[in-house]
């Protein structure tokens, strides 16, 4: 008799997840088998089940890209992980190993990469499938519930955080203080830097500043990116944007300082006007960012198992998934939910 196990799938853009029993994977060569213990809830989870992007997933799939859990299964010829072990499945879920970007260490752009939860079957379900070469390992001191949000969340803001060329005591602005920007407030005062976070919630500004941030702005002010630039002295030298939505970019680029980096991290659909003239004119650059490295995983990881870094977790059952995605829809979550599951 096949075995079964729970899972929220998509089964049309734009619908609530349907919550079913299907039947357990089993690995193949090269894959491993995880059995979820935890899984957090990104706001791409929305995005994929909106069917957002320009490169949609395939329906039916279950999403989730911060899955952690034990190996409790592994096929023909896997040597770098072994039955026991905890890992986490992340959105960088494979890639082809050997092309330019994949030979430079920059495997996140791989033209082959697959996307967990997105390409292939993510963390909404008992069971995932893994390429255990792509497998985030989980150090021992952090439990699942506390890695799960650190395998996309955390990984992203801290390359992004790098790509913005940063020195200790620079600001940085951090635009979005969601499931993304909680995390990033703390790598950036790890990393020595100055923190202004902006958000549209005042809850959220508040709990930046239990974070560490030096200087909280609300994104709904007229006169917000004006308080940014008086507040850091003339602009920030790094801008982080993690908020999903389109006016936060426009309104990000405008808190850069002369020289400054803007990072684009979030990812709400469309496209939105950039000032040229003052972006050439003050020699402004702006980058994407997207996830991290294997190696930044792991850099990532270790601040958090260090204990300088800590997710805040809201846990509930995966039958919660389509209110959680309701409340992440409004801004209704205070940082991060994670799908608990050992709870029923
Ligand atoms: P979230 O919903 O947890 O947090 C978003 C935060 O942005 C909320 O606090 C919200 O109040 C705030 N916000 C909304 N509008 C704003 C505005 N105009 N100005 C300032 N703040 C505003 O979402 P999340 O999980 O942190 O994800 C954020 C975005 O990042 C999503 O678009 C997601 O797809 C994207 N993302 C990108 C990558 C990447 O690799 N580039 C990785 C993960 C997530
Ligand atoms: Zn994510
Ligand atoms: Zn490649």
């Amino acid at each position: 008799m096949v075995k079964t196990m729970h899972a929220a799938i998509v089964e049309s853009f734009g619908r609530p997840l349907v919550l079913q029993e299907r039947p357990i994977p089993s690995p193949g060569p090269g894959q491993i088998l995880v059995k979820t213990e935890a899984c957090g809830v990104c706001h791409t989870d929305l995005h994929a089940a909106q069917g957002d992007w320009p490169l949609k997933p395939v329906l039916p799939f279950i999403p989730g890209h911060e899955g952690i859990g034990r190996v409790v299964a592994t096929g023909a010829g896997v040597r770098l992980v072994k039955e026991g072990d905890r890992v986490g499945v992340p959105w960088l879920f494979s890639a082809c190993g050997h092309c330019e970007n994949c030979l430079a260490a920059w495997e996140t752009v791989c033209g082959e990469a697959e996307y967990g939860g997105y390409t292939k079957n993510g963390g909404f379900a008992e069971y995932i499938l893994a390429d255990p070469d792509y497998v985030a390992k989980i150090p021992d001191l952090l439990s699942p519930q506390q890695a799960a949000p650190l395998i996309c969340a955390g990984v992203t803001t801290y390359k992004g955080l790098k790509v913005a060329d940063l020195r200790a005591g620079e600001w940085v602005a951090i635009s979005g203080a969601g499931g993304l920007g909680h995390l990033a407030i703390q790598y950036a005062k790890v990393m020595g830097l100055r923190v202004c976070a902006i958000d549209i919630d005042d809850g959220k500004l508040a709990h930046a500043t239990r974070l560490g941030a030096d200087l909280v702005v609300n994104a709904t002010s007229p006169d917000a990116v004006e308080r940014v630039r008086v507040g850091t002295d003339g602009g920030a030298h790094g801008v982080l944007i993690t908020a999903p939505s389109l006016g936060a970019f426009k309104q990000g680029v405008g808190m850069a300082r002369k020289r400054g980096t803007c990072v684009l991290v979030g990812l709400p659909p469309g496209e939105f006007a950039i000032p040229l003239f003052d972006v050439v004119a003050n020699c402004i650059t702006i980058r994407g960012s997207f996830v991290g490295t294997r190696e930044d995983m792991a850099e990532a990881l270790s601040f958090a198992a260090e204990g300088k870094v800590k997710a805040d977790i809201e846990l509930q059952p995966l039958s919660a998934v389509n209110t959680v995605f309701e409340r992440l829809q409004h801004g209704d979550v205070a940082a991060r939910v994670v799908l608990d599951f050992a709870v029923a």
